[in-house]
């Protein structure tokens, strides 16, 4: 069973006809719905796409909506593209009209970046391919020299070597977009470039304001987010980190990138938040339809540091192979996952234990590694049981049951969480336990001799209510094989 999940970005590739459902038999467990491209329309038109085919082969996928953010583009160019040498004169000039670029100048939509840039500043443009070294600044143009040259297209991003941009994270698009994504209702909304805790906070007090309950999920992806205090600042506003490799490789040095995402990841799981590794992990299959061997140690180092889910962006959004991608990751990853399945965990031993839920949660993984079990059942509002577990390195599975819609899209990105929707008829815990295992049989989870532990509440139904631990085995006892 494959316990990393995969989070594949939709677009142009995977709107041809047949194309969704066949990632889902692939292995999807959640998409991400990219705000920096296309109409509202075409998004809640993907979303609707999901939800009829999550109804139709029974399996809960993840929504995930990513805001575009405070991301700076240039221009465009009067013939589309330019190719600049090494050395030459350009110039990123605000005043100029955004259609007639050349390869001398292009225009520019983000005003401040004439004041926050000096002379020497380094820019990095289309994510690092094109380098351009600031030499002065004339009246809100930019005149620079091409450090590092080749070609460059319309609207492509530009960055800051070192970060320091003082563009709020959340911008008018944004804003808007976030009524969209109400009516989506997505499972997580994605919050670009955040600078402190108030940046997602606000996210998730505008989502409040259109009924929304998303999980959200912070983007690493400026210089500034790697300070210590800063990081853990974010991670704790949010519910899930994003390593966002795009923007933050080309702000920190790509050198830097491989260490700091070993950081994140495993600064995120301490303190008890999901991750996702994210951008170019299958980048050659945008053209080809296997991966190159980096990509394949790529994506299983990512899998060894602990990400909860690896996402896909161009390679299914817009690439030619977007089911062979998926299904080489899905690949990988089982193959890699074992190598992590050790039932040794250091997480949280020394740690006091503040709730109940949270202590039984633990208890029950300290149990299941340390004896013969074959899985975990948290019966769940808020999906914060599984989540707590699914923190403990194990080779276990951990089904989260929950009737709440919200709660079984926000665990499908969770490292090794199943989810799996249950209705609570029964209070009588005997016969609830009963249906339970009557579930996982149906699934193909379970078969006679099979142990599993059931944490729950006495009152079921209840937030923050878990206080019981169970353990029954298939075929024993007041459970029929
Ligand atoms: P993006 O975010 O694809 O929206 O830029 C991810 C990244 O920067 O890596
Ligand atoms: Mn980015």
């Amino acid at each position: 069973m494959r316990r990393t999940k995969i989070l594949a970005t939709l677009g142009p590739a995977t709107d041809k006809e047949g194309v969704l459902e066949k990632l889902f038999y692939a292995g999807v467990d959640a998409v991400r719905l990219n705000f920096s491209h296309g109409v509202a329309q075409d998004h809640i038109d993907r979303a609707n796409q999901v939800r009829a085919l999550s109804k139709k082969t029974g399996r809960r996928v993840g929504i995930l909506a990513d805001l575009q953010g405070p991301k700076i583009r240039i221009a465009r160019f009067s013939e589309d593209k330019v190719w600049l040498d090494e050395g030459q004169d350009f110039a990123l000039d605000m005043n100029l009209d955004v259609n007639v670029g050349d390869n001398r100048e292009v225009g520019i939509t983000y005003e401040a970046l004439a004041k926050e840039v000096v002379n020497g500043s380094r820019l990095l443009l289309d994510d690092g391919r094109v380098v351009l070294d600031v030499v002065d600044v004339v009246n809100g143009r930019i005149n620079c020299t091409v450090i590092v040259g080749g070609n460059l297209s319309n609207n492509k991003g530009i960055n800051l070597l070192g970060g320091g941009l003082s563009a709020a994270a959340l911008t008018v698009k944004d804003k808007e977009d976030i009524i969209t994504i109400g009516k989506i209702k997505a499972d997580f909304v994605a919050v670009s470039f955040p600078r402190c805790a108030e940046d997602l906070n606000e996210a998730r007090r505008l989502l409040a304001d259109v009924d929304c309950y998303a999980s959200i999920v912070a983007k690493v992806e400026r210089a500034e987010a790697m300070v210590p205090e800063v990081m853990d600042e974010i991670i704790l506003a949010s519910d899930v980190i994003m390593v966002a490799r795009g923007d933050l490789g080309v702000e920190i040095g790509d050198a830097n990138l491989p260490s700091a995402q070993k950081f994140l990841i495993k600064r995120s799981r301490e303190l008890d938040r999901a991750v996702i590794t994210a951008t170019q992990m299958m980048e050659s299959m945008i053209e080809n339809p296997i991966p190159t061997r980096a990509e394949v140690f790529d994506v299983a180092n990512a899998v060894l540091d602990g990400t909860d889910a690896i996402m896909l962006s161009a390679e299914t959004a817009a690439g030619r192979y977007p089911v062979q991608t998926v299904e080489a990751m899905v690949r990988v990853c089982i193959q890699t996952d074992k190598q992590r399945a050790a039932r040794r965990s250091k997480h949280r031993v020394d740690a006091r234990f503040n709730r109940k839920d949270e202590a039984i949660a633990m208890a029950a993984m300290y149990m299941a590694n340390h004896s013969d079990v074959q899985g975990l059942v948290a019966l769940t509002e808020s999906g914060a049981t599984p989540l707590w577990m699914s923190r403990i390195r194990s080779g276990l599975p951990i089904f989260a049951f929950s009737s709440h819609e919200e709660t079984l899209g926000q665990v499908t990105l969770y490292r090794g969480v199943i989810p799996i929707y249950f209705e609570l008829k029964d209070q009588d815990h005997a016969q609830l336990n009963r249906e339970i295992v009557e579930l996982l049989k149906k699934f193909n989870y379970a078969e006679k001799g099979d142990t599993f532990i059931i944490t729950k509440g006495d009152l079921t139904g209840q937030k923050g209510g878990t206080n019981a631990l169970k353990v029954v085995t298939v075929g024993e006892g007041l459970i029929p094989e």
